[in-house]
């Protein structure tokens, strides 16, 4: 997971330039769902603007980093996802199914609610987009909090408030996800080992099943790749062509377009600061996908 960089006019600005009604429309239907007092469901609009989140995001799912097709199949793979649940949230983790069921929770996860964050339905800052597996198998209506819900939130800043457990990744409202969670290898794993963030970082990892193992081999073939591309930047003698070609490979890793990106930016910097264990891990890891 990486922050995904917009400032919060720039988002309103291109949302207004994409579909000039939107925000009207999405402040109405918010004053409607304050009248009755919980969301409603009908006529839901907010896949209009799918478009604008696809392309801050890359074409990548803002949890696990998979990169999904391009748009011309947005409707079909890339989902909007409502981080704050619009119109109920379930306890978590579930007693069956396919969430983190057996999880040991480091601390409270908060209770269930049949009312769930209806004043945040329409608001562009309780967006992201998501792959099928992280928002409809796993976030589902899942909100772990360590307070209590803010469900009455009419915007996302305030609602922080509840102490949310899991990361929202676009703009600034939260931290940088890398400030919670770095990758040793191809694992995600907390980069404190206490406290606040140790635990925020542990239920993320574990929510959205981080270390599955079809993400983990996807993130062996990338370092595989990226540690040749390391090695073979720094022979000696190397043409100065073939030094910038490695080192482009590098670079492109470790863009906010490049898939598991986040994996990559500690991988490498890994390498500068523990070259050994960089390539016992990369060697383990280009060895894996072969
Ligand atoms: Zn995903």
């Amino acid at each position: 997971m990486i922050r995904i960089e917009t400032e919060t006019d720039v988002l309103y600005a291109a949302i207004a330039a994409h579909r000039p009604s939107w925000l009207a429309r999405a402040k109405s239907r918010k004053a409607m769902y304050r009248r009755t007092g919980r969301y409603v469901e009908g006529q839901d609009f907010w896949g209009e603007i799918k478009d604008i989140y696809i392309e801050l995001q890359h074409e990548k799912c803002a949890y696990c980093e998979t990169r999904l097709a391009g748009r011309e199949l947005s409707s079909k793979v890339h989902e909007v996802e409502h981080f704050r649940p619009k119109s109920r949230v379930k306890t978590w983790p579930p007693a069956t199914g396919k969430g983190a069921v057996g999880f040991v929770p480091p601390c409270r996860l908060g209770r269930a609610s049949r009312r769930g964050y209806y004043l945040l339905a329409y608001h562009p800052l309780n967006y992201v987009i998501a792959c099928t597996r992280c928002n409809s198998t796993l976030k589902a209506d899942y909100f772990p909090v360590r307070r209590a819900r803010s469900t009455r939130a009419a915007h996302p800043d305030t609602a922080m408030a509840e102490d949310p457990l899991l990361i929202y990744p676009l703009g600034h409202l939260d931290v940088d996800p890398a400030s919670l969670i770095r990758f040793a290898g191809v694992l995600a794993v907390p980069r404190h080992d206490r406290g606040r963030d140790f635990e925020r970082a542990l239920v993320t990892i574990a929510f959205f099943q981080l270390n599955h193992q079809d993400l983990c081999s996807r993130r062996a073939r990338l370092i595989g790749a990226l540690w040749l591309s390391l090695r073979t930047r720094d022979t000696p003698g190397l043409p100065a062509l073939l030094i910038q070609y490695h080192q482009q490979a590098v670079d492109a890793a470790q863009a906010a377009a490049g898939e598991f990106a986040a994996c990559a930016r500690d991988f490498v910097a890994l390498h500068a600061t523990d070259p050994a264990l960089a390539d016992q891990l990369g060697e383990a890891a280009a060895a894996m996908s072969w």
